[in-house]
């Protein structure tokens, strides 16, 4: 596959390998961008600025009508190649291709409806017998950086919405799986002036810093680890920033909870696309009282999963991204074992794969809950009262979503109050987003929100226009 500037494929003599991780088989190369094919994209979208921003709502609404209705027939082979380039089992790669498809068409209808506002300007003093009012303009060029473990999503979750504001895009996504995202950019880029939508490979430090530093760029959309949002913050400069990163999410299990909803949701969170969601439950929080049925359901709906073939209809867990990134799980699970944590299950790894894994007697302070682990691991942190329970919930750096299960609504309304998350759902694990809710993070896992509307309003600049 080909990177994409200024409408034109662009291939390079160096590549990159991007390899299966269930087998570590070479599936496809890319090309190796420089820091000078970013320039050359982002001048690209920088010349493609005023086409855009001339266009109709209409135009551009039918534009992504159209990249929908292309897209829809190729849900199974996108899936499919998400699946081979991540490990994620192809029924999760399926979802995330529908879900793609509706953040498509949510932007299509949210480009028709990106209103300003009027403004009382004669409720101010010298204000009488002025007309004011606002009009939301594109802010220019818009850097979109994504990362692996969901490579379609979440570049639709920039580019569309970017595009529905009329704005033009530069668009990396990880190396570690280029090649859906990078299909999809070909796809859409036939529907789209040349420059309106640049697509490049190469390592992020390279070309995701010019991206970054380039002051032709106006806007840089980032979702990936807090390290690497934390580095792009501080080079970002004067450019409007979204930051979507890193999670610790908590799911915490009140004495007075269903115990059977609980424990699914708890599956259902923790093992997702093998633990490498942002919003995975990433630490189990019970209280005492039902710690003990609670723990016996839970080890028996783990072993209950089926691990291996992604492409396999049945598998529930896949590989993990690549075998280093298994090998991290594994020694952050072993630090806690050394300290004191109780394997009950899991806890064996076979190249990329690592298996379901809960660990009960969990300590707050262990790295394994206070750092993010990308993996299908369910540690629990056993706690007395609803006090400590939402003590330890806010006891970590991150503050993405967290859930909270209780039949009291005083218990429900406190954790409200007292949880320092962008997302707090009772009832439910964090492992929950539709594509049109504000979706985003408190504390270092990010500012800014996404989700269609949310992220057309980061993208856009108002305008006062004053009538005297
Ligand atoms: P990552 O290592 O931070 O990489 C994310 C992207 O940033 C990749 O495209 C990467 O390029 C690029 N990059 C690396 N260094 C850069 C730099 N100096 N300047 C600009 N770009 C740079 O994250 P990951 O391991 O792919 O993804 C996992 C992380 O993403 C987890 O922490 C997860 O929680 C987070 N995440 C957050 C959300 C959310 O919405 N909050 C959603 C999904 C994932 P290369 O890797 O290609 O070099």
């Amino acid at each position: 596959m080909k990177m994409l500037i200024n409408g034109k494929s662009i291939d390079k003599t160096e590549k990159i390998e991007v390899r299966n991780p269930t087998n570590n088989l070479i599936i496809d190369e890319v090309p190796l961008g420089s820091r000078e094919d970013a320039k050359e994209a982002v001048f690209a979208a920088n010349r493609a600025k005023k086409v855009m921003r001339d266009m109709s709502s209409r135009k551009i609404s039918r534009i992504l009508y159209d990249i929908h209705q292309e897209l829809s027939p190729s849900l199974d082979e996108f899936a499919e190649l998400i699946t081979r380039e991540t490990g994620k089992p192809i029924r999760d790669s399926k979802e995330e291709m529908r879900r793609s498809l509706q953040t498509i068409l949510l932007s299509a209808e949210e480009s028709k409806r990106i209103y300003g506002e009027t403004i009382p300007m004669d409720a101010g003093i010298g204000g009488k017998n002025v007309l004011g009012f606002t009009v939301k303009l594109p802010v220019g060029v818009v850097s979109a950086i994504t990362p692996f473990n969901y490579p379609v999503n979440l570049a639709i979750h920039k580019i569309a919405p970017a595009l529905a504001c009329k704005n033009t895009v530069v668009f990396k996504p990880s190396q570690k799986a280029p090649l859906a995202a990078l299909k999809l950019a070909e796809l859409m880029d036939v529907h789209l002036p040349p420059g309106a939508l640049n697509a490049l490979t190469g390592d992020g430090r390279i070309i995701g810093d010019e991206m970054v530093s380039n002051s032709l760029v106006n806007k840089i959309s980032f979702t990936g680890s807090v390290a690497t949002g934390v580095s792009i913050s501080k080079k970002a400069g004067m450019k409007k920033l979204t930051l979507e990163l890193g999670g610790n999410d908590p799911l915490v299990v009140l004495d007075d909870a269903d115990i059977d909803k609980a424990v699914t949701a708890t599956v259902r969170g923790s093992y997702l696309n093998a633990g490498q969601v942002c919003i995975a439950v990433k630490r189990i929080i019970l209280q005492q009282g039902i710690a003990d049925d609670f723990i016996a359901k839970l080890v028996t709906e783990t072993k209950k999963l089926t691990m291996g073939d992604p492409l396999n209809p049945e598998t529930d867990i896949g590989p993990l991204i690549n075998e280093k990134a298994a090998i991290k799980v594994e020694k952050v699970v072993e630090e806690a074992l050394n300290e004191g944590a109780e394997l009950l299950c899991g806890g064996k790894r076979d190249g990329a794969f690592y298996e379901p894994t809960v660990l009960d007697q969990v300590s707050p302070s262990m790295k394994l809950v206070q750092e993010e682990t990308f993996g299908p691991v369910s540690p629990i942190i056993q706690v007395k009262d609803v006090e400590e329970a939402f003590k330890v919930a806010n006891d970590t750096d991150y503050g993405l979503q967290a859930g909270v299960f209780t039949e009291s609504i005083d218990r429900a309304k406190k954790a409200v109050r007292m949880i320092e998350a962008g997302s707090v759902l009772i009832n439910k694990q964090p492992t929950f987003r539709t594509d049109n809710m504000p979706f985003g993070g408190f504390k270092m896992s990010g500012m800014g929100k996404e989700g269609v509307k949310y992220a057309v309003e980061d993208m856009t600049r108002t305008k006062l226009v004053v009538i005297g």
